[in-house]
């Protein structure tokens, strides 16, 4: 790729990346006066003071949930959505180099924050100096706005929304080229139902992945269920005193590639007792990840089907929880699904209880922001992959008309949340390369 805009402000923008690496902005609830930590506080003004050099406008949260940075004048605002915080770095000594030292070795910088999302963020920056250095003018105001929360909750943009008004459009560079455009909805829910005095089991899994292990361990039992499971064709661990149903664990969003142990568990129990819970799992989801006795069919040719993951189930002597992850395609009604599903939890005695929704993201492949980034990101790269769609989760849901685009490319591994967290310097470049055109494309022609 030819740099013709940015090869002026590649060395500029290297340092400042490597100043943002330097700070650990990691959440820290406990002993600061601002929301996310000393850390996250500390980077959130760097970010504003790199952006003031860049010559643009800044403006912070006075309570410290986000902070936005402005260039351009017009009557639509394109928002570039970035987040400063990190995951961190765990096992440091794992590390070839220290993780907030933003070391380069071998053509790569290594950090926490280089590709999730530190390195995205000045990619965009500095192809905003590098438009502005070649006299552009910009006939949109362009606005960065900086998230502080997006590893966790994403507690920064719930406030962004809250008090300030809608962008027209905009781009989140936190995820992959070319460019993501549908993301299903996500809903987790937990039922509430009776314990037992029969027996208990105790399957606490996340709520994005698919269990590959339940446990039963009614001692007098096993070797019955274990003629069951047989039976049945379901795979078990080879133990005396309990029965570990295996399964075969993937993310929740592609749950009909895995094998859910709970599912086969609760279709196992449910034949020796008679328990509310049980019969719910036994009688909705056993082959089935798509739960069509609850839901119907329910698909959309952007998303593909809705995707059900039964990731917990407990059953204590005074209670029962059954926790479900749906990824839910762009198109559905979620109102009309939560209605289904707690019908469906009502006929077995469930109570429902909604424990986090995302929405979906969805901008149609015929609009035009996605029309020009794709037409720039093909034009310089001669990579004409299809856009991208998928059940997992970038932070361009958070806005309307807001799709994810970029930074990393296709021969680059993901390392974002890793040991050794690295952009290649040519990945780096030719992300600041891309976002200058698009940048210009949408906001100077
Ligand atoms: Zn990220």
């Amino acid at each position: 790729m030819a740099y013709t805009l940015t090869k002026n402000v590649q060395e500029q923008a290297l340092t400042s990346l490597k100043e943002w690496i330097s700070i650990p902005s990691v959440l820290n609830e406990t002993s600061s006066k601002w929301p996310f930590g000393d850390e996250i506080q500390r980077m959130l003004e760097l970010t504003l003071r790199t952006c003031e050099e860049l010559g643009m406008t800044t403006y912070m949260d006075p309570e410290g949930y986000y902070g936005y940075a402005e260039i351009g004048e017009g009557t639509e605002t394109m928002a570039i959505l970035c987040h400063i915080d990190v995951v961190p770095a765990e096992d440091e000594a794992a590390w070839k180099f220290g993780p907030f030292t933003a070391t380069i070795d071998e053509g790569k910088i290594y950090g926490r924050g280089t590709q999730d999302d530190k390195g995205p963020t000045i990619a965009s920056l500095y192809a905003v100096k590098a438009l502005v250095d070649a006299g552009e003018v910009f006939n949109k105001k362009i606005r960065f706005i900086f998230g502080t929360d997006e590893e966790n909750l994403w507690r920064c943009m719930d406030k962004y929304n809250e008090k300030e008004p809608e962008a027209t459009y905009g781009f989140a560079p936190d995820s992959d080229f070319p460019l993501t455009y549908a993301e299903k909805g996500l809903l987790q829910v937990k039922l509430h139902g009776p314990g037992s005095k029969d027996f208990q089991t105790h399957n606490d899994g996340a709520f994005n992945v698919v269990p590959d292990k339940a446990v039963y361990n009614e001692k007098e039992k096993v070797a019955e269920m274990k003629a069951l499971a047989d039976a049945r064709g379901y795979s078990y661990l080879d133990q005396a005193d309990e029965l570990v149903l295996t399964g075969v664990s993937v993310h929740a969003k592609d749950a009909q590639d895995g094998v859910n142990a709970v599912v086969n568990l609760a279709d196992l129990l449910k034949e020796h007792y008679e328990h509310e819970a049980l019969a719910f799992i036994a009688d909705n989801f056993v082959n089935d990840p798509h739960a069509k006795q609850i839901f119907g069919e329910v698909a959309d040719a952007d998303s593909g089907a809705l995707t059900a993951n039964i990731a917990k189930l407990l059953v204590t002597p005074d209670e029962s929880v059954v926790a479900i992850d749906l990824r839910l395609p762009v198109t559905a009604d979620k109102e009309v699904l939560v209605a289904d599903l707690k019908a469906a939890a009502t006929t077995y005695g469930l109570e429902y209880e909604e424990y986090d929704y995302l929405r979906s993201l969805y901008v149609p492949l015929d609009h035009s922001l996605i029309q020009t980034l794709l037409e720039v990101y093909r034009g310089l790269t001669g990579d004409n992959s299809e856009p991208i769609s998928s059940g997992g989760a970038t932070y361009a849901r958070t806005m309307n008309n807001c799709v994810a685009f970029g930074a990393r490319t296709a021969d680059v591994p993901m390392t974002a949340h890793q040991v050794n967290e690295n952009m290649p310097v040519k990945n780096f470049y030719e992300a600041m390369e891309i976002y200058a055109h698009a940048i210009k494309a949408l906001t100077c022609d």
